[in-house]
């Protein structure tokens, strides 16, 4: 069969610039009722069973009704809300009532391989006995194959934005029949750069579309684009970035730099530590890390923007499995990374932007697990950790150090105290 060539050249600007989003009316799901109660059709729902979701999470309960309805939606969510059903369930009803299949009627674009991947599985694991096909597209792999199976037809495309604008571009990707656009952690895309192909990618769809928008936060850029993507969208928001859940304890070690990783060590050495994920603020501080945690006996593995694809997968495969069971990230890599049961997230430095720390601890504890958020904060980092406590509105609590030896990991260890960031 022939490639589908598109006919992007002929394709103009979608026509939505400055259109103020407007709040609609709520559209009213019964959440109490399960995902029938929010209008799921039986195939979803049995879908959803399957997943062992047995209710919907709050983003779902508010968002999947407006989808439903084709109403444009602005939503703000973090990772780890349950927001990629909300999206992926009620676009997955809709495209199954239409004839039209081979054409892309889907478009999910994600700042990340890896959260691309995700989303791209979680429409797999939901479509189950429909015949919706989904292919996800990134950069840093070879393009051959996403050529070939665009080529073979998919109905629903996930993508990072510059590997489809380069699909879009040499004809490979034709967005002309997109009915469903969504736009995960829009502000993502903005801290990465990407809101300039974001726009260029809008201008390659139909005007009559769908459009679904996603972020975290809310900064005025954010707030502009979804101006000039969407129409008249409903707003949805849960978790707010300024609260952090609050069944994530979190407590934070007032510790120099020279003496974080021996501190990292002995924590790592009592047994509750069993799945971590540890946020450097480089990429060559995570190298680092994982080096000196090898040195240490501890197997761990780096994932950042400088990995091969191949790398991040095995890395991530390796910590689903058990096979290791510390992740060293940086904030950009880690960003919409599903790993379920994390026992704990470390923040080995902290971040200089007090809304990465928020997307960190949100890690751990999720879907209803409570999760330890532990925080090493250096003398020249203090002016972060109280950036971090004005946004959360939360004091972090001081951890005691653990003494020397293996007896000291009693409760006393982490006996709470209140930090005085401010003496
Ligand atoms: P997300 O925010 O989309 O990355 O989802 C976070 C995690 O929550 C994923 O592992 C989902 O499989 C899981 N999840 C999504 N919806 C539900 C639900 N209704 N009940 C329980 N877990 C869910």
């Amino acid at each position: 069969m022939q490639a589908p060539r598109t006919q992007a050249v002929a394709l103009r600007a979608s026509g939505r610039s400055e259109v103020e989003p407007r709040v609609e009316p709520m559209v009213v799901g019964d959440a109490s009722a399960g995902f029938a109660g929010l209008g799921l059709t039986e195939w979803l729902q049995r879908a959803v069973a399957e997943a062992g979701y047995q209710t919907p999470t709050p983003i779902q309960g508010k968002a999947i009704p407006h989808v439903l309805t084709g109403q444009d939606l602005l939503g703000c969510a973090q990772t780890g809300t349950g927001k990629t059903a909300a999206f992926a369930l009620p676009i997955l009803q809709r495209l199954s009532l239409g004839p039209t299949r081979g054409r892309v009627r889907a478009l999910v674009l994600a700042p990340t391989r890896e959260l691309a991947a995700q989303i791209g599985a979680s429409f797999e694991r939901y479509a189950g006995s429909s015949n919706l096909r989904t292919l996800v597209v990134f950069g840093g792999v070879g393009k051959h194959d996403q050529v070939k199976a665009l080529a073979r037809g998919v109905e629903i495309l996930v993508a990072t934005p510059g590997r489809l604008l380069d699909l879009v571009q040499d004809g490979s990707a034709d967005l002309a029949g997109v009915e469903a656009f969504v736009l995960d952690e829009a502000d993502r895309m903005l801290d990465m750069g990407f809101i300039r192909d974001v726009k260029r990618i809008a201008s390659f769809l139909p005007t009559r579309r769908q459009t679904l928008m996603f972020s975290a936060t809310m900064p005025e850029p954010i707030e502009k684009l979804a101006g000039t993507i969407l129409r008249s969208p409903a707003r949805v928001a849960v978790d707010p970035i300024s609260s952090t859940c609050e069944p994530i304890s979190q407590s934070i070690f007032f510790v120099e730099k020279p003496e974080k990783t021996k501190l990292l060590v002995r924590l790592l050495r009592t047994d509750s530590m069993d799945r971590v994920l540890i946020f450097t603020r480089t990429k060559h501080g995570a190298n680092r890390l994982v080096r000196e945690l090898d040195a240490a006996g501890f197997g761990a593995a780096a994932i950042h923007g400088n990995k091969s694809q191949s790398a991040r997968v095995r890395a991530l495969d390796d910590f689903k499995t058990g096979r290791i069971r510390i992740v060293v990230a940086t904030d950009i890599a880690a960003r919409g990374i599903d790993i379920k049961d994390l026992s704990h997230v470390v923040n080995f430095e902290l971040p200089n932007e007090p809304e990465s720390y928020v997307h960190r601890i949100g890690r751990t504890g999720r879907a209803g697990r409570s999760g330890v958020a532990i925080s090493f904060c250096a003398h020249e980092e203090r002016p972060y950790a109280k950036a971090i406590e004005r946004l959360t509105r939360r004091s972090f609590v001081e951890a005691a150090m653990p003494r020397h030896d293996s007896r000291a990991h009693d409760s006393r260890a982490h006996a709470p105290a209140r930090a005085r960031l401010s003496s």
